[in-house]
């Protein structure tokens, strides 16, 4: 007969002590309680994978930390030192909706047609191959989160060049060519929205440039992370050929826990970055020849009264971002 006390005595001497742990994942807990201390975590990933669906190699779960590092697949659960039903966030999405993140939106070609980028359909042909570059670059490409995402925030997604300076007239310092407002503008959006720069050059350059407008240095708001040329992917469009765009799938499918098409915007002077996300793209105009325009350039103002108004709004890409100067003053009463 096994009394409680015997029971309890094997678990300590043949290493088969239970060490239950819950998982939270998308918004709901599940109790693992078959785990032993000799368990890995990859055996805990198996698990979460017949719990949820998502395979290891896309889970992500936070907090399981050993010396201070994401602890790896071979780590036994014992030397972790958890107390009995710790609490793990995991960050991973299933292979089904990742297509489903991914994919365009089904009236694409409609919206597609209202851009400067008239006429330029993405093939459907392509669609797919498409959305294998963007799988890939969400499994490849490694972003260095500068400051995590914060809860129930929306996204804001910004190009540098002619968006937030003129990177081709002359100047002594960087800050002579910067958008007039700038800080102000990333100020006031960094209250609503997570705030990530994506720009179509290499990840030095970016740095540099961002230092040097005193961005990442800014104590009034803060940079989720920083995106390169790495992370776009080229599109066969029917007229212009092979384009290099920026598809926010790949943002999408790093971090479903938080971002998504219905609150992520996305500013760029260049219509076709957002090819693959119509809905989410607003065309800014572009600031050139600081020089001259440097006390007559008001887009930044008028841009965070906009985000502002929109931040209230449940999903941002049933917006036509065109019109954005339109919804502004009706809602301003002009
Ligand atoms: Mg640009």
């Amino acid at each position: 007969m096994c009394t409680s006390r015997m029971c309890t005595r094997e678990s300590a001497d043949g290493s088969k002590m239970s060490m239950p742990i819950i998982i939270k994942w998308s918004g709901q807990e599940y109790s693992i309680s078959t785990l032993s201390e000799e368990d890995t975590i990859l055996d805990l990933k198996q698990l979460i994978k017949t719990l949820t669906g998502v395979l290891p190699e896309r889970q992500k779960l936070l907090g399981l930390k050993l010396k201070g590092k994401p602890a790896d697949d071979d780590v036994k659960i014992g030397t972790l030192k958890l107390k009995p039903n710790t609490k793990i966030m995991m960050m991973g999405t299933r292979e089904e909706s990742l297509e489903d993140v991914l994919a365009p939106p089904p009236d694409s070609d409609e919206v597609i047609n209202d851009f400067d980028i008239e006429d330029e359909v993405v093939e459907v042909e392509n669609r797919e191959e498409n959305l294998a570059k963007i799988a890939r670059r969400v499994r490849d490409y490694k972003i260095e989160i500068l400051n995590p995402p914060r809860e129930n925030k929306k996204l804001l997604v910004l190009d540098i060049d002619y968006t937030l300076f003129d990177h081709r007239s002359c100047a002594e310092t960087g800050v002579e060519l910067m958008r007039p407002y700038l800080h102000e503008f990333l100020t006031s959006a960094y209250e609503d929205y997570d705030i990530v720069i994506w720009s179509a050059t290499s990840m030095k350059w970016i740095e540099a440039k961002m230092k040097e407008l005193c961005i990442t240095t800014n104590p009034d708001y803060k940079i989720t992370f920083m995106l390169d040329s790495a992370a776009m992917i080229t599109v066969h469009t029917p007229r212009r050929g092979v384009v290099e765009v920026k598809p926010l799938g790949v943002i999408w499918g790093k971090f479903p826990d938080f971002y998504n098409r219905q609150n992520t915007i996305m500013f760029d002077d260049i219509g076709r970055n957002f090819l693959m996300n119509p809905q989410n793209g607003l065309k800014i105009k572009p600031f050139m020849k600081a020089h001259l325009n440097r006390d007559k350039d008001k887009e930044l103002l008028k841009l965070s009264q906009y985000l502002k108004e929109i931040a209230k709004l449940e999903d941002l890409s049933e917006l036509n971002h065109k019109h954005w100067e339109r919804f502004l003053s009706k809602k301003q009463g002009h």
